[in-house]
């Protein structure tokens, strides 16, 4: 950390705030205009140049809605809804144009997609539409309708003046009384007591809070916090085209300008700029800047821009003009290339400062014109609530952990933007920056026909392939329940039922907690009851409002030494959780990297423990003890997310190579088989187990999530206490479910919408064929008078309503856990 003595007040900044962002682009401007609005006025914007400067002025400004990710959803709709009224809410005329717009589909899967958004869209309260190609010349004259299969029309896209809005957010700041300060650079931060306290040629600024809000800078801010931001940055280019007569006269005679239109299988964007076009494609041979020691990041680059780069963008120009055949006739006016910054997965980073206090980020944003408003509220909602309204783990810093180093970056942020516009289809696994994190069975597991799927970076396997199977990339590309995974699964999961299945599950996140009163601690901040020693138990961390936070598995050793065991993701923010909160006295440390998992489970898997440990297999469910494969020391724990009788073996990395040889070999004759993580899904889906980030998340309380007998109501405290009993005195609005659908091809998707009649009723969190009980099955959250065994619903999957029943409570498969506690 950098910074210097505390000033009060020097030329100009003031000595001290509440909070200090630092980036004067769009996004800090949205941040800074919703902190204002939350009535913290007491903030001050540093901007080293003028604002706008960074990726900000030269951006296109289009502001579409469309996200197959619900959270982003959420965020842009917003942001759409905010700049209708901004100019008069704060009285700032500027340009912005609802044209909506067409996005295009060449293939069934592509309309597949589109048909998830409407649906999700229209639960969000947006009226989005599927075009045939016969619709899409009523909309958009000029468009060839050729290889199309339809289009999505968003009526709420359009276009906004980006340096506008930034200054129309600005005005409206500073009217509620916050400070934006102009050619004043954050040139470091350092801490002091409580205090951030953030240097400029201008003086200090003691705060409690700081954000980086700097763009494409944003990595060089985050050091002087010792924070590696996850970022790279690409370089964009559009390219503006002359007045097209044809245009002009069609657009003086409609009265407004075309709708945009994006072709997202060929990997553009064309928009109507004034009377002439604007194309932006996402090229596959894309650039990434500022990645080489021999091309360092300037100090500066505000108002700058790359040099054209016209060549690689050949095959789209020629596309779109065959797509729109009269901007072959216009005149290239201007090529604007400018860096636009990327994160490993393309969402932003709005949150905590992973491993600071009171830091935030709101940075690296690919689409900060669409995302600004939204992201400026969801950050002041984490500044002055430290919760947001929505679920926004996808835009979570600490999402990303350590292991997303540079080079991983720069591979995954070319990956994204190669593929800006693709289809995410459930079975596929994105292949770049692969092989970061091997389980010690690795090469094992591939020579048994793995086929890996990365979990916070380790390589899981996903499902074995037997001889023969495809496993092309190509194969993955459908929504459909197809494909050689599918049969391979079945096998999986039926040898898991009738006899035993193995499955590695490196990465599994683990901390040690230790210290006296570490009992009573976590007992304040979990709902439930902290397990016994010698037992384990699922412990739920709810927020103040009672919102399901996270969930973890609480191996209790001794009365004040116990492993906190929670999902590979949900490392950083499980860790970054306990460690805010942890009183002196109390140590938590990570041991992910030093142990690892197996799930040994099915019919006959204590016979074959029971040839090769020493430990006591009587030994009830949830229980645990410590035992010897292959002479190794493990822990064998009586959990199983499978649903059957089994255990999981947990030890060290390196002795994991001899027990699993140990357990492989006394398994043969009994038909073990190794099992992977779509395995696993479709067989914890039909025990209603929660998925974290689906079925689990802050978009649900812990009631609704129906988790009601994980809250201990006699406990004298915990965190959502109140609301949870404010909660239960009026009745949940909405019950959690498990449903059997007719389903057809397709099971339902992650934000699917319930129906009864006429009326959205609820929406499914996750969805799965269930191999042992032969159904379609999802989990979801129903209106709670609905919530009843037999009531029958139709489910929203890719736009067709399938029928559906309400189950009874509890699991599908082995309802009285029979199976599970033999
Ligand atoms: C060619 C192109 C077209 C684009 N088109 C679109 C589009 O159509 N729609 C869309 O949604 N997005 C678009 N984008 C992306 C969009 O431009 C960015 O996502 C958005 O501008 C990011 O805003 P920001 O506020 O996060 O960052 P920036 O605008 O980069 O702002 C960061 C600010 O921080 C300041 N700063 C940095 N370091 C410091 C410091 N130490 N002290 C003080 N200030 C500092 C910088 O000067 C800068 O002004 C486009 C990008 C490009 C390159």
């Amino acid at each position: 950390m950098q910074g210097g003595n505390v000033s009060e007040t020097v030329g100009g900044v003031p000595g001290q705030a509440r909070v200090v962002i630092i980036g004067g682009g769009v996004v800090g401007v949205s941040a800074l205009y919703h902190l204002a609005k939350a009535g913290w006025s007491d903030c001050v914007l540093l901007e080293k140049n003028e604002l706008t400067a960074g990726s900000t002025w030269h951006a296109a400004g289009n502001v579409p809605t469309f996200s197959s990710s619900w959270s982003i959803m959420n965020m842009q709709r917003y942001s759409a809804e905010l700049y209708r009224g901004l100019a008069e809410a704060v009285d700032y005329p500027m340009n912005y144009h609802v044209t909506g717009s067409l996005r295009l589909g060449h293939t069934a899967e592509r309309l597949q997609e589109f048909k998830r958004v409407v649906g999700m869209g229209r639960y969000q309260g947006m009226d989005l539409d599927i075009l045939t190609p016969d619709d899409i010349r009523s909309r958009y004259p000029f468009a060839e309708t050729h290889e199309l299969t339809g289009a999505l029309y968003d009526p709420y896209d359009g276009d906004i003046d980006p340096a506008q809005l930034t200054q129309a957010l600005a005005k409206g700041a500073r009217d509620l009384g916050a400070t934006i300060a102009r050619f004043c650079p954050a040139t470091g931060v350092s801490r002091d007591g409580d205090d951030w306290v953030v240097a400029t040629p201008k003086g200090e600024i003691r705060c409690e809070i700081v954000v980086n809000a700097a763009g494409y800078y944003a990595r060089e801010v985050g050091k002087w916090f010792g924070r590696d931001v996850p970022m790279m940055v690409m370089s964009h280019q559009y390219l503006l085209f002359d007045t097209i007569p044809e245009l002009a006269a069609w657009s003086a005679e409609a009265g407004h300008k075309l709708p945009l239109l994006r072709d997202v299988d060929s990997s553009y964007y064309l928009r109507q700029e004034k009377d002439g076009m604007n194309l932006g494609p996402y090229e596959r041979n894309c650039r990434a800047h500022w990645v080489a020691p021999d091309d360092p990041m300037p100090q500066d680059f505000s108002f700058q821009l790359f040099p054209d780069d016209l060549d690689r963008l050949e095959w789209y120009v020629n596309d779109a003009m065959e797509r729109v055949p009269v901007l072959g006739t216009a005149g290239l006016s201007k090529i604007i290339n400018g860096p636009i910054p990327y994160t490993p997965d393309g969402n932003p980073l709005i949150g905590p400062m992973p491993g600071v206090p009171n830091a935030f980020e709101a940075c690296v944003f690919t689409f900060g014109i669409c995302q600004g408003g939204g992201a400026g509220k969801v950050l002041a909602e984490w500044v002055t609530e430290g919760e947001t309204e929505w679920d926004m783990w996808s835009c979570d810093p600490r999402r990303f952990t350590a292991f997303c180093d540079r080079d991983y970056c720069v591979a995954k942020g070319k990956e994204v933007y190669g593929h800006e516009y693709a289809i995410h289809f459930p079975h596929h696994a994105w292949p770049a920056g692969r092989g970061k994190k091997l389980s010690p069975l690795h090469d094992r597991l591939a020579a048994a026909g793995a086929q890996f799927g990365a979990y916070n970076g380790w390589e899981r396997a996903n499902w074995f392939a037997r001889p023969g199977d495809d496993t092309s990339e190509e194969a993955t590309q459908t929504f459909r329940r197809e494909g050689a995974w599918f049969d391979a699964v079945k096998e999986e999961c039926l040898a898991v039922r009738d006899a035993a299945g193995l499955l590695d599950l490196p990465g599994f996140s683990r901390f040690t907690l230790e210290g006296a009163g570490a009992a009573e601690w976590l007992s304040r901040q979990i709902t439930g009851a902290v397990p016994a020693p010698g037992r384990i138990g699922l412990a739920y961390f709810a927020d103040k409002g009672g919102r399901v936070v996270t969930e973890m598995s609480v191996v209790r050793h001794s009365e004040t030494l116990m492993t906190l065991i929670t999902a590979a993701a949900a490392q950083g923010h499980d860790y970054e959780l306990l460690q805010g909160r942890l009183p002196a006295g109390l140590n938590l440390t990570d041991e992910t990297e030093d142990y690892t998992t197996l799930i040994l489970c099915g019919l006959k898997s204590r016979d074959l423990l029971a040839g090769i440990c020493d430990g006591d297999l009587s030994r009830p469910w949830l229980t645990h003890q410590t035992s010897h494969i292959a002479g190794k020391f493990v822990n064998l724990i009586r959990v199983c997310f499978a649903g059957e009788l089994g255990w999981e073996v947990h030890a060290a990395v390196d002795d994991m190579p001899d027990i699993h040889a140990a357990i492989s070999e006394a398994g043969a004759p009994l038909g073990l088989k190794p099992f992977g993580m779509f395995a696993l899904d479709s067989l914890r889906i039909e025990k209603g187990y929660r998925a974290w980030k689906g079925d689990l998340s802050t978009d649900y309380t812990m009631l609704q999530a129906g988790l009601e007998r994980f809250i201990r109501w006699d406990k004298p405290d915990f965190v959502g206490k109140v609301a949870l009993l404010a909660e239960r005195g009026k009745g949940p609005t909405k019950r959690f479910v498990t449903l059997v659908v007719e389903a057809g091809d397709y099971d339902a998707p992650y934000m699917s919408t319930l129906w009864q009649g006429d009326s959205i009723v609820g929406e499914t969190t996750s969805g799965a064929w269930g191999h042992r009980v032969d159904k379609s099955v999802a989990l979801g959250v129903l209106r709670s008078d609905l919530a009843q065994a037999g009531t029958r619903l139709e489910v929203e999957i890719f736009g067709e309503r399938r029928p559906a029943v309400v189950q009874p409570e509890g699991p599908l498969w082995d309802p009285r856990n029979e199976r599970l506690k033999s």
